[in-house]
């Protein structure tokens, strides 16, 4: 990743046409220059010219951003505005430090997998005890955002699971939140691949893909994440590491320019090359479809699969292959809001963007409605709430092993 001070060919590339205000989602809510590509890289060359200071109001600006490539992809001369951004958000980290509970967050829940489960243990029992019920509005409303979490993660179950073995072994890569939030899409994952043939090579020994600490600036914390998680694969013996979250997807696939430059970059490389998306890996090899359900299923591209990884036609032909009826929503590829942690510290505007979202879900008339980021899943679940809908939110893959199921019996 190049630092601030060497992307200033990029960022003077900026023609100011204004082509990006028409796809900006955060400029579509706040209508501030300030609030999209042209404004914010704007803001950055007045810094490196020595007009600005790092001023907390000039952060603000820099996190209204939700990292989604929308003005990337529509920008005349390919300005990286959000490789940019990030580099400016890592330079004010190393000059000005985190906000505190940013600096909690990233610093001491996300960089251990125990930590992270025993917050997300911490509110169960809240809800389950009430205690949640007392938070003041505002929290609350954030607190909502989480859907009901499951009893056990896939850590807990994974020992009472009896993995097949094969000559065909693939890896996969634990996400935190599937893991804690959605161990479903996992198991359908592992029953998937074996029904293929495969062996799921899962090392324990993972942690946090990184992508938090990536994006808000935290180099440091982000390479020791992203080593641990290249040392994990690096005696499995496979050659292709399998994911269901697009984030961590398109984060793994960032680790060569994360070590570029350093000792590391060759092996970092070499695991980037191994990185796939579970519907890339299973769109060429599925069984065509000798039966159709009646369930119309419309589809949201996650930001990170499909202008980060280019992958836009896989998860369609997984659905495909589950036999539903697909219809196609409006602006499918435009970002839900989520932005990670951008609905919690930006509740409104991002709730403002969830809205034209559901709206558009709604007008397909799907009962289920698929995704393949579980950090997108929470946003759109927790939308179609709002919205008072009974739309199902599921991942691709769990389609598929349902259709699987349905075809041959249950065959686990
Ligand atoms: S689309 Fe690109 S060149 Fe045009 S104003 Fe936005 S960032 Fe600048
Ligand atoms: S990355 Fe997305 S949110 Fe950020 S400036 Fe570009 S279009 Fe706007």
């Amino acid at each position: 990743m190049k630092p601030l001070d060497e992307l200033t060919e990029e960022l003077y590339r900026c023609i100011r046409c204004g082509s990006c205000t028409a796809v900006c989602p955060v400029f579509s809510v706040e209508k501030r220059e300030m609030s999209v590509a042209r404004g914010r890289l704007r803001l950055v060359r007045e810094y490196l010219a020595g007009n600005l200071e790092l001023t907390g109001k000039m952060r603000g600006y820099l996190d209204l951003c939700l990292g989604c490539r929308a003005c990337v992809v529509s920008c005349p001369p390919q300005v990286p505005t959000d490789k940019i951004i990030r580099a400016a958000r890592a330079h004010f980290a190393i000059n000005k430090g985190q906000p505190l509970v940013r600096h909690i967050l990233l610093q001491n829940v996300l960089v251990k997998p125990k930590r992270f489960t025993m917050v997300l243990d911490s509110l169960k029992l809240a809800r389950n005890t009430g205690v949640t019920r007392l938070l003041p509005k505002n929290l609350k409303t954030k607190e909502n955002i989480l859907p009901q979490l499951p009893k056990r993660t896939f850590r807990e179950l994974l020992n009472g699971l009896q993995l097949k073995q094969s000559d065909k072994k693939v890896g996969f890569f634990l996400s935190c939140m599937d893991n804690n939030v959605y161990p479903q899409v996992i198991i359908a994952a592992i029953n998937i691949l074996e029904k293929l043939g495969y062996e799921v090579v899962i090392p324990t020994k993972v942690v946090c893909c990184g992508a938090a600490h990536d994006n808000y600036g935290d180099l440091e914390n982000a390479r020791k994440l992203a080593w641990q998680n290249i040392e994990a694969f690096s005696d499995t013996g496979v050659d292709v590491i399998l994911t269901d979250c697009a984030s961590c997807g398109s984060t793994m696939q960032s680790y060569g320019e994360l070590f570029r430059g350093k000792s590391e970059e060759a092996k970092a490389f070499s695991f980037v090359s191994k990185v796939m998306d579970i519907n890339q890996f299973l769109s060429d090899k599925l069984p065509s479809v000798s039966e159709m359900t009646q369930t119309t299923v419309t589809y949201h591209d996650p930001c990170h699969l499909v202008r980060y990884q280019n992958v836009r036609t896989a998860p369609r032909r997984v659905l495909a292959s589950a036999g539903v009826i697909f219809k196609e929503m409006a602006e499918a590829d435009r970002c839900c809001g989520g932005g990670g942690t951008f609905n919690i510290f930006h509740y409104d505007i991002s709730m403002q963007i969830l809205d034209r979202k559901i709206e558009n879900v709604k007008q397909t008339g799907a009962s289920i409605l698929a995704t393949s980021c579980p950090a997108c899943r929470i946003q759109l679940e927790h939308g179609i709430k709002r919205h008072g809908l009974t739309i199902e939110v599921l991942h691709p893959i769990e389609l598929l092993e349902k259709s699987f199921v349905k075809r041959e019996g249950n065959p686990y």
